[in-house]
This record gives C-alpha cells, sequence and structure tokens, in this order.
C-alpha cells in the first residue's frame, strides 16, 4: 500500500469512528461519510465488556464513558397492572471493569474523539464502487465521486458497502423472527434505576430508565412471522408497530404514543449477519455490516469496537489489504461465533412464545435458577478453544 493509504469508512456509530480512531494513528487518511445528516444518538443501554473495555481506555475515552455510565439495578417484569411478577439484579450478568452506556452517549464519545483527524461527510452516501487494480472508485449519492486505497463498509445491519461489493444482503442476513423497535421517551415512564418488562405471548414491551439520565428509553419486541421486507420508511414502521401492540395492556398506550412521536424512533427486523468472507478484494467489512449478533446478544456494540481494533491492527501490520482481510477475520471469527449464539438466549428469555413459556421464565426467574444460566450465556465471550486475543498491538 502507499504510505498514507487513503480510506473510505462507510457508517459514521460505532465500528466506523473506532476504526478511524486507529488508522488515523497508523497513518491512514481518513474519510467517513454517514448517511443521517447528523450523528445518530438513539438506542438503549449498550455493553462494553472484555477486550473492548481495554481499548476503550487505550483510546482514552473511558474516563468519560465512565462518567456516562448506566445505572441500572434490576431487570423487573411486570403483569398488566404493573406489579412485580419476577426479577433479577443486573449485577447477575456483570463483571468487574464492564461498564454499561447509553448507544448514543457511546457514538458521541467515539465521534468527538476522532474529529481531529478525520473527514466526516454526513447526508451522503457510497452509490457505486468500482474496483479497479489497486485503487476502488466510489461515486457518492450527492453526485461527487472519488478514489481510495481501501473501502470499509461498518454501515450495519443494511449495509449498502456489503450489497454493492461483497455480498447481497438476502445472502448474508439470517432473521431470528422478532421485529425490534427502541425511541427515547420521558422519565415518567418506568422504574428510577430499572428495566422494567411486561409480556404478552410473542411480545415485550419495556423502559430502560437509567437515573443519571435526563431521558428514558422505550423498547419493543415482537415475533414475527415476516422475516425480510420489514419497512424502512417511519410512517410504515410506526403502523406495524401500532398494529403488533394494538391489544394494549401495561402502559402500553401511552408509551407508544411517546415513542412514535420521537425523532430517534428506530425499527428493525432483528437479524444476524453470517457470512463466508468479510470481504472482496479491496473492499472490508466490520461491526454489524459483516457479523451483526443482534441486541439479544448483548454484544453488538464490544463486538463493533473489537473488530474495528483488529482490522486496523491487520491493516497497519500488512504489506496488502487482502492478507490483512484475512488475519482480521482469524482473529475475530471464533469470538464472533461465541456471541452470536447467545443471542437465542437472550430472545427465550426476553420474549417467550407462550403464556406458559411467561410463566415457566418468571418461576425459574423467582427461583433464582435462570439469571445464572442466563449470565453463563451472555458471558460466551470466551471462544470455545481459545482466548480472545488482548487489544496489545496498536497504542494510543
Ligand atoms: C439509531 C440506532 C439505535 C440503535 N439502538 C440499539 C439498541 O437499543 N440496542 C442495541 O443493542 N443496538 C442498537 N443499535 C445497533 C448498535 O449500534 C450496533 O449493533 C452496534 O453498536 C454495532 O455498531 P455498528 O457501528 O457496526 O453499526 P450501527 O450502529 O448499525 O451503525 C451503522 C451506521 O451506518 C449508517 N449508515 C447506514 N447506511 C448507510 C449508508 N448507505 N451510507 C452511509 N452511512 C450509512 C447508519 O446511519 C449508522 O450510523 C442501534 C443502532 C442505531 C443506528
Amino acid at each position: 500500500m502507499s504510505t498514507s493509504p487513503r480510506v473510505l469508512i462507510s457508517g459514521a456509530s460505532i465500528a466506523g469512528p473506532t476504526l478511524a480512531y486507529w488508522l488515523a494513528r497508523q497513518g491512514f487518511r481518513l474519510t467517513v461519510v454517514e448517511q443521517a445528516p447528523a450523528l445518530r444518538t438513539g438506542g438503549n443501554g449498550v455493553d462494553l465488556r472484555g477486550a473492548a473495555v481495554g481499548i476503550a481506555e487505550a483510546m482514552g475515552v473511558l474516563p468519560a464513558l465512565r462518567d456516562l455510565a448506566t445505572d441500572i439495578r434490576a431487570l423487573t417484569f411486570v403483569d398488566a397492572e404493573g406489579r412485580q411478577v419476577a426479577g433479577m439484579p443486573t449485577s447477575t450478568f456483570d463483571r468487574i471493569g464492564d461498564i454499561e452506556v447509553m448507544r448514543g452517549d457511546l457514538a458521541r464519545v467515539l465521534y468527538d474523539a476522532t474529529t481531529n483527524d478525520v473527514d466526516y461527510r454526513f447526508g451522503d452516501s457510497v452509490d457505486t464502487i468500482t474496483q479497479d487494480g489497486e485503487v476502488v472508485q466510489v461515486g457518492f449519492a450527492g453526485g461527487t465521486s472519488a478514489e481510495f486505497d481501501l473501502v470499509i463498509g461498518a454501515d450495519g445491519l443494511h449495509s449498502r458497502v456489503r450489497n454493492l461489493a461483497v455480498l447481497s444482503e438476502a445472502e448474508a442476513a439470517h432473521p431470528l423472527g422478532i421485529g425490534f423497535a427502541t425511541a427515547t421517551v420521558d422519565v415518567a415512564f418506568g422504574a428510577r434505576g430499572e428495566v422494567t418488562l411486561h409480556n404478552t405471548p410473542g411480545r415485550v414491551a419495556g423502559v430502560y430508565r437509567s437515573a443519571k439520565h435526563r431521558d428514558a428509553q422505550a423498547f419493543f419486541a415482537f415475533r414475527t412471522e415476516r422475516e425480510f421486507g420489514f419497512p424502512r420508511d417511519r410512517e410504515s414502521q410506526i403502523e406495524l408497530l401500532r398494529e403488533e401492540f394494538a391489544a394494549g395492556a401495561w402502559e402500553i398506550p401511552a408509551l407508544l404514543d411517546a415513542a412514535t412521536a420521537d425523532p430517534t424512533f428506530y425499527l428493525d427486523a432483528m437479524t444476524q449477519i453470517r457470512m463466508p468472507n468479510w470481504s472482496r478484494g479491496r473492499v472490508g467489512l466490520v461491526g454489524d455490516a459483516a457479523y451483526c449478533p443482534t441486541a439479544f446478544s448483548g454484544s453488538g456494540a464490544a463486538l463493533a469496537i473489537e473488530g474495528a481494533h483488529i482490522l486496523a491492527t491487520a491493516l497497519a501490520e500488512s504489506e496488502h489489504p487482502t492478507v490483512a482481510f484475512a488475519r482480521y477475520e482469524r482473529r475475530l471469527r471464533p469470538t464472533v461465533r461465541a456471541r452470536q449464539r447467545s443471542a437465542g438466549v437472550g430472545g427465550t428469555m426476553l420474549v417467550p412464545a407462550t403464556t406458559a413459556r411467561i410463566r415457566l421464565r418468571n418461576q425459574l426467574t423467582r427461583l433464582m435458577v435462570l439469571p445464572p444460566l442466563a449470565a453463563r450465556a451472555f458471558r460466551a465471550d470466551r471462544p470455545r478453544g481459545g482466548p480472545d486475543r488482548p487489544p496489545t498491538r496498536l497504542r494510543a
């Protein structure tokens, strides 16, 4: 590669800015293109654990993240009248050093850590990609075009880069048969320092309310036969969510009104991305674009940070991008496999399909049988057959 390779990253959320940070330190020239007109700040709490905490520390952002950490103490299941029917302390899932932050806070901190070194372009998108020998020609939806040495898709579940240059979404996507929506709502909803959840068969509605934050986060998940073809426009998404939760109960009608009025409202199918290769030629993928584990795995953000660091390390130490992409895959795939497995446990626990299963989940929770089992599944971040590689290669 040239001495100061030009890299285009598509997507300014978690994986994109983390990769940009580490590549900038290795002398790469970075452009990050983000489709949204400004940084997207919605989302519930996300966990940073294992290697991701060490990477955040090496980036110098850990103190800021610790200041912003949520203070969720309990997961509380309630009935239609709001009475607790089961619950567990969140400490069941924590390991010393882990932190939970709101997704939007994490995106903001990572973005702020990179603005001096990275050319961010909001409100645009990759439209065409042509690999031409040692360079990649990119056409942007805004009408401009430019040449890069490398293009990386960090543009999430519906990655445009993946679709254009690596693999179609139909081949890469493995839906879990669950829809998921979230939006910011008033703190009047929910209980301070708790995640409150109300189940009906195949559905859950809830509120995530960190006492340290000014707003709460509503979330909804529902089992669905509709695997592909979730609507992408806001009005149809709102209509879909209202249909799914039309039966009401608990605080659902008010929660729906508040959530669907929020500009950061987000709805999508819970879908894992599983692909035979995370790159083609000089185009690679990182984060959800390459290996989305879904929110139910509890590890999408951590895996995005870890993957970005491993990819940056591989690109910095390899003569050619194809060698780097192969090294990156070899190092990260076992961890991805382990964490994708835990999403099934999350779905079973949070969205039981029948009344009998809801009762069983509540009973096993009350008897303290479920919490340690779930904790073990969510801590399955040590891949079978070997430990994670620690983030020792690149230093800030
Ligand atoms: C608004 C929002 C809310 C979320 N809420 C939750 C949550 O509550 N719980 C949870 O576990 N996970 C949530 N996630 C997903 C979570 O952020 C990811 O699973 C994880 O952090 C991996 O991050 P990523 O950077 O790989 O992908 P993502 O966080 O999905 O980010 C992808 C980025 O690429 C941008 N993008 C998409 N298409 C294009 C394009 N064509 N051109 C340029 N940019 C593009 C998107 O706008 C986004 O900023 C949310 C994501 C978003 C965007």
